[in-house]
């Protein structure tokens, strides 16, 4: 049963749109997925990420999917499928959770599309979520505003933990400790703000003090620096580059050939969404507006809690430090049209220089097959190279078939480990793994 468990909490869902119903979410990074579910069950609203993806995904998604989508839609099609088809499950007890968002792509047809699609297929009662400021985050009712905060503290810690999965796992002494310490990280994330009351500030403590603890698990790894080991710089299509299965586990590869990955995370995508508002409200003269005054509000408040959640590991983050939203567009306006080009092309570019010049050996750029974005940016990428003294940039598309990935990559960490001699920009090294 969908109980609220806390305090002025105990009163349950009641006749909440969500009781008795339990939220999938696809896990475009596998940690921020499971922090995220876990923010709705603390708020008393059962949820869990889809199963793994495996072989059955494609099967399922190529079944129902025309051949036209961007493939991260096939894949969550045919996760949601797996879910919706398993033995037992009743279909009208399951909500989708799909995110949208304006933009010059099609991820904004994900949610409507696949609300088709389930109709088709005798699935109407199977509900779509996709929650978003454009629609007041409809059919979250009271719960949007602790939604909308546990929602934020949970990505902003999940990226804290993989950006130390993945500085400490090229040095790690005995295969497997980092991982396994990531996931007790994760697992004490979960349950701690599971068991925790969703009011703001007992729960920022909370997060807190894990946080603290995590940061103990990983300075316990027996680990030692390598500093020949490139560091490469990943970007890309947001759900391309974070979805393991969908890109062949590009990173995990990319280290047994001796790399070091340092991927884009999730919240980026988070403020620059933030910095797109700013930047319509301000051409419509709106700044100044209500809807201008509750989006300053609410980056203070993201602003504030990131700051807290990350402040335990501001030495880990030395030499390792994201740039800002201004940072990467900035960077990015030589190349493309600030207003006029969008989303994930500028993010891709800016970021790529601005890990340039963070003294990165390499960018490879995760995208799918036939996305616009990753066409764009291929286009692009020569000119940055060349403007970066040569700076390997690779773009590694994705569809679901066969491809050669090893051969491919050990050409192109060749060619980092060359740049890496000769690179302008030399890297700043944190304290640990030492
Ligand atoms: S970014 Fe690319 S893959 Fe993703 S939805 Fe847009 S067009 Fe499709």
């Amino acid at each position: 049963m969908l109980q609220f468990n806390r305090g002025s909490e105990q009163e349950g869902l009641g006749s909440h749109p969500l009781a008795g119903k339990k939220i999938y979410i696809p896990p475009m990074a596998y940690g921020s997925g499971r922090a995220f579910a876990a923010g709705f069950r603390a708020l008393g609203v059962d949820a869990d990420i889809t199963p793994p993806s495996d072989h059955r995904t494609k099967e399922l998604g190529a079944r129902y999917t025309s051949g036209d989508e961007c493939y991260p839609a096939k894949v969550t099609v045919g996760d949601f499928m797996r879910v919706l088809q398993t033995p037992g499950v009743d279909p009208s007890k399951i909500v989708l959770f799909m995110p949208t968002a304006d933009g010059p792509c099609r991820f904004g047809q994900y949610a409507p599309y696949l609300k088709g699609i389930l109709e088709a297929n005798g699935y109407s009662s199977t509900q779509v979520f996709s929650p978003t400021s454009n629609n007041g985050y409809a059919g979250l009712g009271s719960l949007a505003t602790p939604f909308l905060r546990t929602g934020w503290r949970m990505l902003v810690a999940a990226d804290i933990l993989q950006k130390m999965l993945l500085k400490y796992r090229p040095h790690e002494r005995n295969k497997g400790d980092t991982d396994a310490v990531f996931e007790e990280c994760l697992d004490d994330l979960c349950s701690t703000v599971e068991k925790t009351t969703y009011k703001p500030a007992p729960q920022l403590k909370a997060v807190r003090a894990v946080m603290e603890r995590c940061l103990v698990r990983f300075h316990s790894i027996p680990a030692q620096r390598d500093r020949s080991v490139p560091l490469i710089g990943v970007v890309g299509e947001i759900f391309c580059r974070l979805h393991t299965f969908s890109n062949e586990n590009l990173v995990r590869r990319l280290e047994e050939y001796g790399g070091e990955a340092w991927i884009s995370d999730l919240t980026e995508w988070i403020w620059y969404t933030n910095a797109e508002q700013f930047r319509k409200l301000k051409l419509k003269r709106n700044l100044f507006s209500l809807e201008g005054i509750a989006a300053w509000v609410r980056n203070k408040v993201q602003r504030r809690d990131e700051h807290v959640i990350l402040e335990p590991f501001k030495d880990e983050i030395v030499g390792y430090e994201e740039p800002s939203t201004r940072e990467v567009l900035d960077a990015a306006r030589p190349y493309l049209p600030q207003d006029g080009a969008l989303g994930e092309m500028v993010l891709n570019v800016g970021k790529a220089i601005c890990l340039a010049r963070r003294g990165v050996d390499g960018i490879i750029d995760i995208s799918p097959f036939t996305c616009m974005n990753g066409i764009i940016c291929e286009a692009i990428y020569p000119k940055v190279s060349r403007d970066l003294g040569g700076l390997p940039i690779r773009t590694f598309y994705f569809d679901g078939t066969q491809t050669d990935l090893d051969r491919d990559l050990g050409v192109y960490m060749e060619l980092a480990r060359t740049y890496m001699r000769r690179k302008k920009h030399a890297r700043v090294y944190p304290k640990h793994p030492a």
